[in-house]
């Protein structure tokens, strides 16, 4: 017995961020759950492997900086500058991840791949065999580059109903197909017209897309660009939940460091 009880999740409501998984051999079903993607701009710092909000042209110290040193190298292209950390665009929405999968006894998720499930749960050992699929019905948040947002920017204006009028993207599924890995990776996706059947999520069920990330004050991106680690800019803030987000973002940071490396030597 403890001397303190104390909840794994200290007393409070924390729901981890959940993000769509692209890998490679995966295809994976989703719905789109809302009318517009919500598009934001972020720095990724090399040295620190992290991915930060933009605070926009005058405000933010990263774009301030790079201003600093185009001026500073005229005769250069900005590719060649040293030290200039690129504003990238991206792009959230919300989806429901409704990819087959199988749940182990223990409920971990386990996923096909090449179409296989496998015999048993990679993590746990537990056997797979009797188990039927289900779909995964997740509701997830979808963060990526333009070159596949704007993928469903075509399949928008291609798939019509009778009319000839665009359909609505949250109207049928969409498959995501990722093929080769890291810089080599490319990613289709495929509609599904008529996989049009009607689903509800609760809205509460959906993230608030716009607290997504990690928001910097200046000053906090100037300690960053300093050398400070953001655990330790975390911590100075004296504030556990932001703490939390951390320990999520650098979970995805491995997709990160995947995105920005293809979106600064494009193909
Ligand atoms: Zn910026």
């Amino acid at each position: 017995m403890s001397f303190a009880d104390i909840p794994e999740d200290g007393g409070k409501e924390f729901k981890p961020n959940q993000f769509v998984k692209i890998e490679a051999g995966i295809p994976l079903r989703l719905r789109i759950l809302d009318k517009k993607a919500l598009h934001t701009e972020k720095h990724f710092l090399p040295s620190q492997r992290v991915s930060v909000l933009c605070l926009g042209d005058d405000v933010c110290p990263i774009c301030i900086n790079n201003q600093k040193l185009i001026r500073a190298n005229p005769d250069v292209g900005p590719r060649q500058i040293k030290g200039l950390i690129f504003r990238q665009n991206r792009y959230l929405v919300n989806v429901l991840n409704r990819t087959l999968v199988k749940r182990s006894p223990s409920g971990n998720v386990v996923l096909s791949k090449g179409g296989q499930f496998p015999s048993h749960d990679p993590n746990t050992g537990e056997l797979l065999v009797d188990i039927q699929e289900e779909p995964l019905d997740r509701v997830e948040i979808m963060e990526r580059g333009p070159t596949l947002f704007s993928q469903l920017n075509a399949i928008m204006s291609q798939v019509t109903d009778e009319a000839g009028n665009p359909r609505p993207l949250t109207a049928y599924d969409i498959v995501i197909m990722a093929t080769g890995h890291g810089r080599k990776m490319t990613t289709n996706v495929i509609p599904y017209p008529n996989n049009d059947d009607e689903i509800t999520v609760p809205e509460e069920d959906k993230y608030v897309l716009e607290t997504i990330g990690i928001r910097l004050s200046p000053d906090e991106i100037t300690k960053l660009l300093g050398g400070v680690s953001l655990r330790d800019i975390f911590e100075q803030r004296r504030d556990a939940e932001e703490a939390d987000i951390l320990v999520e973002e650098e979970a995805i940071v491995g997709d990160a460091v995947k995105e920005s490396i293809e979106t600064l030597f494009p193909n």
